[in-house]
């Protein structure tokens, strides 16, 4: 029997399994490994809080490529929305909660499917801690050193915690105090101060922290640091549709001329009394393609100079929730710093946070009562503490792209490239891990494209017996 064996089960490894099971027309085998209890939601579906949003439209949600309403035909036979108009709940901003349900039905189905299909799936709660390639086959072993092999692996294992700020006492990220996970209900509960919250970081996972502290009755100041202190932007989109940028791309634009091209048509829609946002949105559809193309030196440049631009103009957060942030700074609660971190210190009562203010320019010395970091996943995996990917990248297994946003893999297949650069047949890689890669390999857009095309080529190789 052929076997399967799937890391993570959080969107990625729940819709490869989904397919596996629709595409397989010979007996298979399906091991899902999830370490936490979070089963097919993994950290975006299953929130601390229902408040917390999904940052895109319902009508463009769908778990398939292939059958884009299949997400708002979902929701619309759902109780809470039967009566309700379609047009404006494919166009709303709905719970990641309910997103997590909506898996959570993908799954059952498919498991409906395979038991039809007499596919045996088998969930473990476990989480990988090692992987070895043999001369046939992938073994894995299991938090409780059982070991499992098989024919096929998927490391779908997702975002990893945010890496420690580098600041002078770096013992203080084992305060209790600090919380390196904020997806975690712990890093936004418990506050019996109303001292300020620190929050390093100043993108989306910081406005679910800031929404995350009010419910859980926090009433003092958060103060979020960040290099730049850009002001997160709401989705204003007023349905036009501009084509002219993407028109006057070519397959041999540089960076440099992207960059002139598009603020030459920022210019031109600003004339006009819009936003960006459209111009961004018309470049979505083409960033894989255009990250591809890039030289290693222009990716360089992006990274430095760019990427937290792109990051703003492309991560943009519903309008209510924007306007309620707005209205937190008018109230003077929450204050949204551009600046260094230089140190955090614990006395017995309180913590002494000290950062540069680039716009006061001076050096400020904060009294908290936590610090919560919210600077997004790491993507160094030879930084992460005690991780199966960081042994295999250390063996040669896998590799890293050079600018350590991810792992190596073949742009056609997805499979795993070792440290040679061959390709590790059987062994694919999807989600962040691919954002070397890809760059954009992150939302469910780019994911549904992914978990398709990796279980199509399992299918293909097991049907020419490779
Ligand atoms: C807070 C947040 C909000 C988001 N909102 C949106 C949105 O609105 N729209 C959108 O399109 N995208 C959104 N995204 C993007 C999101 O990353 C993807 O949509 C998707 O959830 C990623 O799924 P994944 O399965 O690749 O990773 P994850 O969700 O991280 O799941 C990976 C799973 O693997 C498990 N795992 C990790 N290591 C191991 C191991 N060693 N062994 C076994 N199991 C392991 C984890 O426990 C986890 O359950 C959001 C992301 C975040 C973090």
């Amino acid at each position: 029997m052929i076997k399967i064996a799937i890391i993570g089960a959080g969107f990625s490894g729940t819709m490869i399994g989904v397919h596996l099971i629709k595409m397989a027309n010979v007996p298979i085998e399906i091991k899902l490994i999830n370490e936490t209890d979070a089963l097919n939601t993994g950290i975006a579906y299953n929130p601390y809080s229902k408040k917390v949003l999904l940052n895109v439209v319902s009508s463009r949600m769908s778990a398939f490529a292939s059958d884009p309403d299949h997400f708002l035909n979902w929701l619309m036979l759902q109780d809470h929305f039967r009566d309700k108009d379609r047009t404006l709940i494919a166009n709303s901003f709905l719970p990641r909660c309910l997103y997590g349900e909506y898996l959570k039905d993908i799954w059952k189905d498919a498991l409906i499917q395979a038991e039809g299909k007499k596919i045996q799936v088998d969930v473990i709660n476990s989480s990988v801690k090692d992987l070895t390639l043999l001369n046939d086959s992938i073994d894995l072993e299991l938090k409780d050193k059982s070991r499992l092999s098989a024919n096929y692996a998927i490391i779908a294992s997702g975002n990893h915690l945010p890496g420690n700020p580098k600041i002078k006492s770096s013992f203080f990220s084992r305060s209790a105090k600090y919380f390196q996970n904020p997806w975690d209900i712990r890093s936004v509960s418990g506050i019996n101060s109303k001292e300020p919250v620190l929050i390093i970081g100043n993108g989306l996972t910081m406005v679910d922290t800031v929404i995350g502290l009010l419910e859980n009755g926090f009433q003092g100041k958060i103060v979020s640091i960040s290099p730049n202190g850009f002001n997160i932007l709401p989705h204003r989109h007023n349905g036009l549709s501009y084509t002219k940028l993407v028109e006057e791309i070519g397959e041999k634009t540089s960076l440099f001329e992207l960059v002139k091209l598009f603020n030459k048509h920022m210019k031109l829609i600003r004339e006009y009394g819009l936003s960006a946002e459209p111009l961004i949105d018309s470049l979505r559809p083409l960033t894989q393609t255009i990250w591809k193309r890039l030289t290693i030196d222009e990716k360089r440049i992006f990274m430095t100079r760019l990427r937290h631009l792109w990051g703003v103009a492309r991560h943009r957060i519903p309008l209510h929730i924007h306007d309620k942030l707005q209205q937190l700074r008018i109230e003077g609660r929450l204050h949204i710093v551009s600046g260094k971190l230089l140190d955090i210190i614990e006395n017995e009562d309180n913590i002494m946070a000290m950062y540069y203010d680039k716009k006061e320019k001076q050096t400020v010395q904060l009294a908290v009562s936590r610090v919560i970091n919210c600077t997004g996943p790491e993507t160094d995996l030879l930084k992460l503490d005690d991780n199966y990917l960081k042994k295999a990248l250390l063996q040669g297994i896998l590799s890293q792209d050079e600018l350590k946003l991810g792992i190596n893999a073949d742009p056609d297949t997805f499979e795993a490239l070792d440290s040679s650069g061959h390709i590790q047949s059987g062994l694919y890689v999807m989600g962040s891990n691919l954002k070397g890669l890809l760059w954009e390999s992150t939302a469910v857009s780019e994911l549904r494209v992914q978990a398709e095309k990796i279980a199509g080529d399992i299918r293909g190789k097991i049907i020419r017996g490779a």
